[in-house]
């Protein structure tokens, strides 16, 4: 017995909030529709198949960039394409370096060729947005130098009604977030590599995937105020993190990740004219909001 075809909606498939936020688990049709819109925005999160000590896997930062990619994508009602799940070679001072086991990376030209091809298949197709959300310190100029070339390719000019934003995630940590993060001080994003951010992360997003057994304590990198090339290896803890994940845990990496993607969303809403919708409350995780409702301040309250 044959079942009818789907009778036409007034809700284009892929627009309604229970369509799939990945594009890759939407049809073509499904995808055709919604770029009709004339509406659409693509988010793009850029990563690295990079070591990150002996506790997170290789694959964090495009994890967690996918992660947030996500989390945006439902409040302002874009999708998610496949995330770049390597990315430019990991650098002593914030990666530990290329030299390391399990850092598997691309030539700077193959960043800014793939990012190129994907902003111009996309922009071409028919998409209006496109945000690259970058998880990776070390891909931000390689990512930049793709856009300006595929822009360059499709004539889009200052005036263009399509546009691409690129940005790094943790540049959307509030002042606030960092001194709960880092009651002792911040070391800075750039040795922030396999340390407190992206394993408390991690450890709310993936537990796991997280072996705190298997994290070591040790003091931040100190690193000369150049590169030298080839790398003096022993100049990278043996861990392989530039800063120790010690204080990591899964209620900062709640308040890291609501945080920042409640204020990235409204960032990148304001600047594309979209709509911020509330904050889904996924099951059996609870908001920061409502662990904090009952404070007196409504704050967010570190644990001691
Ligand atoms: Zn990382
Ligand atoms: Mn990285």
């Amino acid at each position: 017995m044959s079942t009818p075809l789907a009778t036409a909606t007034t809700t284009p498939p892929g627009t309604d909030s229970t369509a799939p936020v990945r594009l890759a688990h939407l049809d073509a049709h499904a995808y055709r529709d919604w770029i009709a819109s004339g509406q659409a925005t693509v988010i793009i999160p850029a990563g690295a198949f990079e070591q990150h000590g002996p506790h997170l896997p290789l694959g964090t930062d495009a994890i967690l960039s996918t992660a947030i990619a996500e989390a945006v994508a439902a409040r302002i009602g874009a999708k998610v394409a496949e995330p770049l799940s390597y990315g430019y070679k990991s650098q002593q001072k914030s990666g530990g370096g290329n030299h390391l086991a399990g850092t598997i990376s691309l030539d700077a030209a193959a960043v800014i060729a793939t990012t190129r091809c994907l902003v111009t298949g996309f922009l071409a197709q028919g998409v209006r947005h496109i945000v690259i959300l970058n998880g990776h310190y070390e891909n931000y100029q390689f990512l930049y130098e793709g856009v300006d070339l595929a822009l360059r390719d499709l004539g889009l000019g200052s005036d263009a009604e399509r546009s691409v934003l690129l940005l790094s995630y943790w540049d959307f940590v509030s002042e606030q977030t960092l001194a709960t993060v880092y009651p002792a001080g911040f070391p800075g994003w750039d040795i922030e590599h396999g340390g407190v951010l992206e394993t408390s992360l991690m450890l709310h997003l993936n537990p796991g995937m997280v072996d705190m057994g298997r994290a070591v304590s040790h003091p931040p990198a100190i690193l000369p105020r150049f590169d030298r090339l080839p790398v003096v290896a022993a100049r990278t803890p043996a861990t392989g993190c530039l800063s120790a994940p010690d204080g990591s845990d899964a209620q900062k990496g709640r308040l890291l990740f609501e945080q920042v993607v409640a204020d990235l969303a409204a960032d990148v809403a304001a600047e594309l004219g979209a709509d911020v919708r509330p904050a889904a409350a996924p099951a059996g995780r609870e908001s920061v909001a409502h662990a904090a409702a009952g404070t007196p301040s409504g704050q967010f309250l570190p644990t001691p």
